[in-house]
């Protein structure tokens, strides 16, 4: 008899490891809270960690790059002018630059028919006994509730950032979820910037608030508010719109905010939240595992979260294939992942400064780096 494990969550962690789990013989079933898969999403860069992971995975080809060829990226002063800099896809890493629903879009071509998901489902308790864990799920769709208790050998919590399965098992978010004091706003934009082309980047930052334009291949670009605060809670009193307005009062160069915020006005797809990371002694609990944000939230500042999650479902994989003693199996895994972690980990305060600098130097440094990556591109357009 195979092993059956439940999987929270049809993210990217979620679909990794359940498809990569199967391929080693366990027989995976996911759960997820919404009633369908989602599509859609804001701009991602997947790095080569992650590109490599989803090949293992047998996905990498069914996943659609949206890298654009020709893009220039602007930073816009503060009078209007514009500088041309290096932008996030001229990384030396070059990542793929694509939208999240391209990544899940390719991992489910390998769940799809092929993996048992459980839409409108989600667990309301999990308890680790001597030979497995004891679940109770609810299922719920058009009102329906229907409640039901299985047993699992494997419990794997890929469930996001407030992550159910870490709560029930490993203690409340307060323990694990670490404001960075700054809140993102990311959706697609209805058109380019007027005066820019579709596939130009445009970032607009001052100290603690920053506009950044993402250019795509073929699609429209996405748009990446970002800005520092110390009072999380109060974000979320007013509408998004509303908020993001007054926090970028008097910072409309080229009305490019104004554009910006126009077509959010309009959007019925988009992610307005705080920035937290999630730190954890210990990733697993008995047979309860968790993988990819719900373990270690890297942000969207490290731009490796993906990344982390995919690599992560399909290493836990392998390492519960080496060894039968899945608890065992569990710690050799985390031992492998957490070096790659905690070096995105370092990095993640220092990259926020690009997103959006905190101080004057910060501010500056930023500048200067970024004009001479755009001036490294264009000796080098110039010479090819
Ligand atoms: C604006 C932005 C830009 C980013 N840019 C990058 C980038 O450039 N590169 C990069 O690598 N990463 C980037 N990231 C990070 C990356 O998107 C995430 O790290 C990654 O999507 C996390 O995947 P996940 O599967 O762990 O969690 P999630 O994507 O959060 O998926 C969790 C899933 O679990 C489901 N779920 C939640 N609770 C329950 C429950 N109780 N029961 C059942 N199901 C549940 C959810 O509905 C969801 O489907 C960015 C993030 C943001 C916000």
């Amino acid at each position: 008899m195979t092993h059956r494990v439940l999987i929270v969550g049809l993210g990217m962690a979620g679909m990794a490891s359940a498809i990569a789990l199967k391929q080693k013989g366990w027989t995976p079933i996911i759960v997820e809270k919404s009633a369908e898969r989602r599509t859609g999403g804001y701009f991602l860069g997947l790095h080569a960690a992650g590109k490599d992971a989803a090949e293992k995975l047998g996905i990498l080809d069914k996943i659609h790059g949206r890298t654009p060829t020709q893009s220039q990226n602007w930073d816009i002063l503060d009078d209007g002018s514009r500088i041309r800099v290096g932008g996030f896809a001229d990384q030396v890493t070059q990542p793929t630059v694509l939208l999240r629903g391209d990544i899940e879009a390719g991992l489910w071509k390998g769940v799809e028919d092929q993996i048992e998901v459980r839409f409108g489902t989600r667990p309301t308790s999990i308890e680790n006994v001597s030979d497995g864990v004891i679940v109770k799920l609810k299922h719920e769709v058009d009102g329906q509730v229907t409640e039901s208790e299985e047993k699992f050998d494997l419990v794997v919590g890929a469930d996001g950032l407030r992550s159910s399965v870490r709560e029930m098992v490993f203690g409340p978010h307060e323990y694990f979820m670490h404001s960075l004091g700054a809140m993102i706003c990311a959706y697609q934009l209805k058109d380019e910037i007027t005066n820019f082309p579709q596939h130009d980047g445009i970032m607009i930052c001052e100290e603690n608030r920053a506009l950044w334009v993402f250019p795509l291949a073929d699609h429209t670009p996405t748009a990446l508010f970002t800005y520092r605060t110390d009072d999380i809670d109060a974000q979320f009193k007013d509408d998004p719109v509303a908020t993001l307005r007054k926090v970028f009062a008097g910072m409309d160069q080229m009305n490019i905010i104004s554009e910006a915020l126009g077509d959010l006005e309009q959007s019925k797809d988009y992610l307005f939240d705080s920035v937290h990371t999630v730190k954890m002694k210990k990733w697993s609990k008995g047979r309860v595992v968790l993988v990819g944000d719900a373990a270690w939230c890297l942000t969207l500042y490290s731009g490796m979260g993906a990344t982390a999650g995919i690599k992560g479902g399909y290493e836990l994989a392998c390492a519960l294939e080496k060894n039968d003693d899945i608890e065992a199996a569990l710690k050799d895994w985390e031992k492998g992942m957490r070096p790659f972690i905690n070096k995105q980990r370092l990095l993640v305060r220092l990259k926020s400064q690009f997103f959006v600098p905190s101080n004057p130097v910060a501010s500056m440094l930023r500048r200067i780096v970024l004009r001479v990556g755009g001036r490294k591109l264009f000796n080098k357009n110039k010479a090819a």
